[in-house]
């Protein structure tokens, strides 16, 4: 069964100023990247929905929503900044909302056995967005809305969120921090921003922080002694994943030494898992990735896994 790959065209229409990394042409990178690789051929594009405020009111507060809504300028060539490096434009709530719908449908995707993995290559990310506020580079967290629309909609009870960017997962911590119902599996460059996950307390997280200078060897030893037993022991009925791309060896945003294949290696482990729990359901959304080559080549090594060779 081939993969659902769900993005959008408002995806490219938040933009965040001429210096900034979190570019529309991330996108474009993973795409033609599909291309050359032929993976395009093994995929269904899917339009990504916009999530309801419903939908959005699960893992946020409403006071925090509507800022959100209210904060959009409407004039193109304007910025609004929400923190040093977070910023909206006219497109960045409907970015924002076609990112978070996204998840949502990727989860009606795998639930309803059309297929069996879904790639969200959406942008902005998510995983940094709080219960209460948003941050790097991120607004509404949406791995967590897709958690969520599992459990609610779906009545799942068990549900993994397995986050591999190279900063930790704050903002997706702080919404599931305590709620058992999921499993959350985070790890990250520490210390390093956003500075938080190095002493969490909730026993529903497996926060793995490593120091800078992480290379492979090391980030599959650490996964292999702190996520993996954790993982299969909560059996989980849904894999979800923060792909985030940016612990690249060749992404300056920070100094992890990984390469495509421990990329790979990661998405295998989750694929398997989830073959063994979860009628193989497994739904992975785009977060960080700067180095535009690392993250086509990475993105897509991701996905030819997330198909899966038998
Ligand atoms: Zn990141």
């Amino acid at each position: 069964m081939n993969l659902a790959y769900i993005s959008h065209h408002d995806c490219q229409d938040h933009q965040m100023g001429a210096h900034h990394v979190e570019v529309p042409e991330r996108l474009h990178a993973i795409r033609d990247r599909m291309i050359a690789s032929g993976i395009e051929m093994l995929v269904t594009h899917y339009d990504a929905p916009k999530a309801s405020r419903e939908q959005l009111l699960r893992v946020h507060d409403a006071e925090y929503v509507e800022s959100i809504f209210q904060a959009a300028p409407s004039a193109p060539d304007l910025l609004a900044w929400i923190d040093g490096d977070t910023a909206m434009c006219d497109g960045t709530l409907n970015a924002a909302l076609r990112s978070a719908g996204a998840a949502i449908m990727a989860v009606d995707l795998v639930m309803s056995d059309q297929h069996h993995a879904a790639f969200c290559a959406v942008r902005p990310p998510g995983h940094h967005a709080e219960r209460h506020r948003a941050m790097g580079f991120c607004f509404f967290n949406n791995v967590a809305i897709g958690a969520y629309h599992a459990i609610h909609h779906y009545g799942l009870e068990r549900v993994a969120i397995v986050d591999f960017d190279v900063h930790h997962g704050n903002g997706t911590e702080d919404i599931v921090a305590g709620d058992e119902r999921i499993l959350f599996c985070s790890s990250f460059q520490h210390p390093f921003y956003p500075g938080t996950g190095a002493n969490s307390q909730a026993v529903n997280v497996v926060d793995v922080p490593l120091p800078a200078g992480t290379d492979g060897e090391a980030f599959r030893a650490a996964v292999e002694s702190k996520w993996l037993a954790r993982l299969e022991a909560f059996q989980p009925q849904l894999v979800l994943i923060s792909a985030g791309f940016d612990g690249h060896l060749e992404d300056d945003m920070a100094n992890f030494n990984l390469r495509e294949a421990d990329y790979a290696w990661i998405t295998r482990q989750l694929h398997d898992l989830a073959k063994r729990h979860a009628r193989e359901r497994i739904v992975s959304c785009l977060e960080g990735g700067y180095n535009l080559s690392a993250l086509g080549r990475s993105a897509v090594i991701h996905v030819d896994e997330l198909i899966g060779h038998g």
